[in-house]
């Protein structure tokens, strides 16, 4: 039997297109399934972005198990990802019809739209706002074009696109209906993942990788795990036994596998043997990955590497999920043509051409060495404690500078000190380790710590070696880091004009200027776009910025809206994100 909902719909069979407005305000009551569907924002017409629909089903229905729900939040966390896998793979044809084919063609008077989109995760758990789950309830946001051919409504179309997402939320937002073992591994394995990077600082460490993960992915457009069918030559992860740790986890029970202590840590090897994998990988580019939310153009981009992404959860079965960092593990590039404003990058930069100062240095195309400077002091500003670096991505002059160069350029005339001469300031005063990966230069080995050498795919400690090596020549010479600079965000400085979209993962456009987010390697989904573009809007709204505020207190003062301390599991979120206060479906 039709619901209400769904027999009103046919109602609106034929008419103008704004008549879909009548849908928003209360909920509907879908009186066969014990759940609600509320319209949140209704498009204008077939052309405009989609509109936003709630299904939401009452905990007494839904039955969760409290201890998934309200005890902690990484466990709400992973079940609130898992439940948008199911649904998504329901919307997705797995409940028969693929709800998410967009329908075209007919010229103006043609069908238009009908697709429903969820957002749709890779292998990385986060918290997203596309399925909340509180005491009273759980429910799941989607989008959804409604249907038109022109401008006259197809109230039968909607009608029966309704119907399928009801039918998929009462496959998914139901505990019946889930399967519970695959459930619980997944809340276990993430809860595990997020003890695991818990215990890190406490035993010394910056990372650990454990023993049998597999590090290397599918292809450069496939996140997936490598498996033996991909590549005959598959490694999986095995510590050099001077380099082993063992943790233990709440569910895995022990796990023993390659710990990186704080402190300098370099990763060699000859070309091709496996360092860049390790540590941040080649650039993996998926341009359009079917099912994304999907507003026009919109791109899904992804780098999946092993450790600069060991500050996520993954799913079981992603083959990282004992590699874990720092949380507060930033990854460092050379961004050339970059814009930098106001930065104090005179711990790397001095004495510019003509006088020009550093301590508070702006520019709208930033060299190499002046970008890979800034990402190292913004860094810094916002709380990192530990920087991965990959010599495939740095500029040459920023990290060491030879003896020949010394005596062909004199230093009062070379405004750079090389990143090798502050490696160990930046660990002693500043307290941040580095984690590098080099092939091309030994100048490292007389600041390293530790010195992992990969040789095809396996892992050696080589730090011995390495000092010995070091010890022949004179050491570079090592400065004081000099202080790290704190800015204030200007209100001024954050004016879009109401107008801020994330086109993609790579680009958010904010009022005329496109901030560009390409060499943020660490973002893996859309939505995490979606959610800063939002919180800058936030920002340059509010009260939080008032007067200038260090962009440290204004981070932390956000991080406190998101995660209310105090508040229930479940009523903390990214919802307060939204400056429409609508339940945004589609933030990580
Ligand atoms: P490097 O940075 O040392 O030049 P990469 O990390 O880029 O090397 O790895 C080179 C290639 O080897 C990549 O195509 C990667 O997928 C593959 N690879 C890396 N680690 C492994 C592994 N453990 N098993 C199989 N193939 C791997
Ligand atoms: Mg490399």
């Amino acid at each position: 039997p039709l619901s209400g909902l769904q027999k009103h719909l046919q109602g609106l069979e034929g008419r103008q297109y704004p008549s879909y407005k009548d849908l928003c305000g209360g909920g509907w009551d879908i009186e066969q399934r014990s759940m609600t569907v509320f319209f949140d924002r209704v498009q204008g017409d077939a052309y405009a972005p989609p509109s936003w629909i709630r299904a939401r089903v009452p905990m007494s229905a839904a039955k969760f198990p409290p201890a998934y729900v309200t005890e902690s939040r990484i466990r709400n966390t992973a079940l609130c990802d898992f439940v948008t896998r199911v649904l998504s793979d329901r919307l997705r044809g797995g409940g028969g019809t693929d709800w998410t084919q967009v329908v075209q063609g007919g010229g103006w008077s043609g069908s238009k739209g009908g697709d429903l989109q969820i957002d749709t995760p890779g292998q990385y758990v986060l918290e997203r706002s596309s399925v909340v789950a509180k005491a009273e309830f759980i429910e799941a946001r989607v989008t959804l074009a409604l249907p038109a051919r022109g401008r006259s409504i197809e109230g039968y179309r909607a009608a029966d696109i309704v119907g399928g997402l009801c039918e998929a939320v009462e496959g998914s937002l139901f505990y019946k209906s889930l399967d519970a073992a695959a459930l619980q591994s997944h809340i276990e394995a993430v809860e595990d993942q997020d003890a695991l990077r818990k215990q890190l600082s406490g035993l010394g460490l910056v990372a650990f990788v454990g023993n049998g993960a597999i590090l290397p992915r599918k292809s450069g457009v496939d996140d997936r795990p490598m498996t033996t069918k991909d590549s005959p030559n598959l490694v999986t992860f095995e510590s050099p036994t001077s380099m082993e740790v063992t943790v233990s986890l709440p569910h895995a029970g022990d796990v023993t596998g390659m710990g990186i202590q704080k402190g300098v840590t370099l990763i060699v090897g000859g070309g091709f043997h496996g360092k860049s994998t390790l540590l941040q990988g080649t650039g993996l580019h998926f341009s359009k990955k079917p099912g994304n939310v999907a507003e026009a153009g919109m791109k899904f981009d992804s780098e999946a590497e092993a450790l600069q992404l060991g500050i996520y959860n993954k799913v079981p079965g992603d083959g990282r999920e004992h590699v874990v960092c720092d949380p507060q593990a930033v990854k460092i590039r050379a961004e050339d043509g970059r814009s930098v404003k106001s930065a104090d990058i005179s711990p790397f930069i001095n004495n510019l051409p003509f006088g020009k100062q550093t301590q508070q240095f702006s520019t709208g195309d930033a060299s190499g060495s002046t970008s890979q400077a800034a990402n190292i002091v913004e860094a810094l500003e916002v709380g990192c404690t530990t920087l991965l670096v990959d010599e495939d991505t740095c500029a040459t002059n920023f990290m060491i500078r030879d003896e020949k160069m010394k005596a062909l350029v004199a230093p009062d005339k070379e405004p750079i000190t090389a990143f090798v001469c502050k490696v160990r300031s930046l660990l002693e005063e500043q307290g941040v380790s580095t984690v590098l990966v080099v092939g091309g230069s030994g100048d490292f080995f007389s600041v390293a710590d530790s010195v992992i050498m990969m040789d095809e795919y396996v892992a050696n400690d080589v730090t011995k070696r390495a000092r010995e090596i070091g010890q022949k020549s004179a050491p570079p010479t090592q400065a004081a880091f000099g202080k790290v600079a704190r800015r204030r965000l200007q209100p001024s400085g954050l004016a879009a004009d109401g107008k801020v979209a994330a086109r993609s993962l790579r680009c958010i456009q904010y009022g005329d200027t496109e901030v560009e987010l390409s060499c943020v390697e660490q973002l893996v989904e859309i939505s995490q776009a979606r959610a800063i573009g939002d919180a800058l809007q936030l920002l340059g709204d509010g009260h939080l910025v008032k007067g200038g505020r260090p962009l440290t207190s204004v981070m932390s003062d956000l991080e406190q809206q998101i995660h209310a301390e105090g508040k229930p599991v479940g009523e903390q979120g990214l919802d307060s994100l939204s400056r429409f206060r609508e339940p945004c479906p589609f933030y990580a």
